[in-house]
């Protein structure tokens, strides 16, 4: 198998599950628990969502534990509705987030808040001058990704939350950084709030985090005993975090190697499909080497991708996360609707090996040509 779809998931790394598995064995007390067994698993529960919280140097209390970056964009985006809305109704959003960002914006704007679209530029850069006009003194939250999950489209995220903060000061900064967590540095004094999910890095599937700066405050998605954090009640998910933290902190070891090595990977992808006429490169020189998003342009992505499965090589089409029949982002980044509908993801990781590149690309150039043949 040649798996490249990378930003979908990962696989659970081999300590990543044994760390999971021995606190499933040795910790069966629910951390709430006031007696020794719950001791011990509070312990490790505090130990875990500290080493985490050492990571990104934050606080403990700033870290709210969660199913995933699903969750953690609910939290965040209503959260701050339901907590200012005193305050204003205005949100604004890029045309680069992932649709769960969309959908949670669609359901605020029936409660009566007001989304704006920030424009990008060509390459997918936020235009910093739409931002600037866009924020107003009603504007409660700004929410753009760290990185797009369909091109790899980095945001400068210091740069805009100046923009945002100069123009005013009560605008409260949400990050989305699901695809950046684990592939580049970030940084959570940059923001007010950021989402991720373990299973991007490695992780278990059903965990993931919220940083929540300790300067502002959100109403909780979900109420109940608050016994272990009052923004998300229920008993601590004591494996999973275990787990998610042995996978954060392999993650952002070695950043600087691990994304030279995967640079090297895409450029190899790169010069080849700049062989092939009619494919586009559609990921942009802001995009992070992980993520190389190509459109085909006269072969259906779904028939392609199939294609490749039949040699057990996955990669994927924009369908993975969105809805409609064409990428959004994509469309946002080229205005073409051709590009937008015929787009495939090819998504690496540090783990991705030269041979595999190789082994893929001869792949993909027979299955292709085979295609085209179907076709002619
Ligand atoms: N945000 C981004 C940028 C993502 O890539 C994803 C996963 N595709 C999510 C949010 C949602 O993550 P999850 O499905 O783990 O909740």
């Amino acid at each position: 198998m040649i798996y490249l779809d990378y930003s979908a998931t990962t696989p659970v790394s081999y300590d990543v599950l044994e760390s999971y598995n021995k606190a499933t064995r040795d910790y069966m007390g629910n951390a709430n628990s006031i007696h020794s067994l719950g001791v011990k698993s509070k312990a490790l529960y505090t130990s875990a969502v500290k080493q985490i919280c050492d990571l990104f140097n934050i606080e403990n209390d700033e870290l709210v534990i969660t199913s995933g970056a699903t969750e953690s964009n609910n939290m965040a985006l209503k959260g701050v509705a339901m907590q200012y809305k005193n305050r204003g109704n205005h949100i604004i959003v890029s045309k680069l987030e992932h649709p769960s960002i969309y959908k949670i914006c669609e359901f605020l704007e029936t409660q009566g808040f007001e989304i704006s679209y920030v424009n990008n530029d060509s390459d997918g850069l936020i235009d910093f001058e739409d931002l600037k006009n866009l924020v107003r003194p009603t504007t409660i939250l700004v929410s753009i990704c760290a990185v797009n999950s369909e091109l790899g489209i980095r945001q400068p995220l210091k740069t805009i939350r100046q923009i945002i903060k100069k123009e005013n000061p009560n605008t409260i900064f949400h990050s989305d950084m699901t695809q950046a967590i684990g592939k580049v540095p970030v940084n959570m004094y940059d923001v007010d709030l950021a989402s991720m999910s373990g299973h991007k890095i490695f992780g278990p599937k059903g965990i993931g985090f919220l940083y929540k700066s300790n300067k502002i405050n959100i109403v909780p998605l979900i109420h109940g005993s608050g016994k272990y954090n009052d923004l998300r009640s229920g008993t601590p998910m004591l494996p999973l975090v275990v787990a998610l933290s042995k996978a954060l902190r392999i993650a952002v070891t070695d950043l600087e190697s691990k994304e030279n090595h995967v640079a090297k990977l895409n450029q190899m992808i790169c010069n080849k499909l700049m062989e092939y006429p009619n494919i586009v490169i559609n990921s942009t020189k802001y995009s992070i080497p992980h993520v190389l998003n190509i459109s085909l342009m006269n072969i259906r992505p779904e028939t392609f991708l199939h294609a490749l499965e039949e040699e057990e090589v996955y990669v994927s089409t924009n369908t993975a996360c969105s809805s409609g029949d064409f990428s959004s982002s994509v469309m946002a980044v080229t205005n073409d609707k051709l590009r937008a509908s015929t787009t495939i993801r090819i998504s690496l990781s540090y783990v991705t090996t030269f041979e595999e590149i190789e082994k893929f690309l001869n792949i993909f150039d027979i299955k292709y040509n085979e295609l085209l043949e179907v076709m002619s």
